[in-house]
């Protein structure tokens, strides 16, 4: 019997961006696929942000593919070249991802149980009565079922972004997008943050994370990738990369980090 090949939840081929004369992500090869849980590390300015910030197309790259299931995001393939997508054939190939940021950009004036619900019932155009029953089993996975009805602003810097993560999730995402999501937690919020992160990936979502947090890369991840300059000097399990680095660049940043 045949077995098809599964196309890669996302499928990036000879990624370019600049910013003005600055390339800053310069050719980028990487396939995540279904389960993955795939831990980005490396130094601040490696492009790692905007690495992330292209697969969803909140940056527009210049060169090279980003295909999500399949679907390559943000251009138009025409005889006389690339154009633009139109916008709603953007957001149906952004769809299947859910991101979670450093800041939590959660709306001050509504109650979280409405933040989580926003976009289902904006975007999705779902009854309030559904929206706020998918809303409470989000906030359940985040456990935070009991402060639906709090404002943002009583809410812990861990609390905010477990909100933030169930609003993410509430969307029914295929591949969560993580940009450092605890770098802006009091260290002792940061625990509570990575134990949600954890459940979703045992769970099996599929997740590509930016992070500092080395022990957890080492133990949530089945797969890691260490960038510098734009580029992708490294990639393997996180046993290759933390037990064996092969590059300077690597042990250099490992360093920084015990
Ligand atoms: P990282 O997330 O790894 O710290 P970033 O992706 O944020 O790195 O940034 C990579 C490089 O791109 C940095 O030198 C940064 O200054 C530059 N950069 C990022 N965003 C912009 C932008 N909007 N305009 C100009 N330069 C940018
Ligand atoms: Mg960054």
């Amino acid at each position: 019997m045949s077995q098809a090949s599964p196309v890669p939840a996302i499928r990036i081929r000879g990624l370019m961006k600049r910013f003005g004369d600055r390339t800053v992500l310069d050719g980028i090869d990487l396939d995540v696929r279904d389960g993955d849980v795939l831990c980005i590390i490396g130094p601040s300015g490696s492009g790692k942000s905007t690495l992330l910030r292209c697969v969803a197309f909140l940056d527009a790259y210049d060169e090279g593919e980003v295909n999500i299931l399949g679907r390559l995001i943000g251009w138009r393939e025409t005889p006389m070249g690339r154009e633009p997508a139109g916008e709603a054939e953007l957001a149906a190939v952004r769809a299947p991802l859910g991101m979670v940021f450093q800041h939590f950009h959660l709306w001050p004036h509504l109650p979280v149980l409405a933040n989580v619900t926003l976009a289902l019932r904006l975007a999705r155009g779902l009854s309030k009565q559904g929206a706020e029953e998918t809303g409470l089993a989000m906030l359940g996975r985040v456990g935070l079922t009991s402060h639906a009805g709090h404002f943002p602003d009583q809410l812990s810097g861990g609390q905010k972004q477990r909100v933030a993560i169930a609003r993410a999730l509430a969307v029914r995402p295929k591949v969560m997008l993580f940009d450092e999501p605890t770098s802006a937690l009091d260290p002792e919020l940061v625990g509570e943050v990575l134990s949600v992160m954890k459940a979703l990936a045992a769970d099996g979502m599929t997740m590509v994370i930016v992070t500092h947090e080395m022990g957890f890369a080492a133990h949530a991840a089945n797969r890691t990738v260490f960038m510098d300059r734009g580029r992708i000097v490294e990639a393997g399990t996180p046993q290759d990369l933390f037990r064996a680095p092969q590059s300077e660049r690597l042990r250099q940043f490992l360093e920084t980090w015990r």
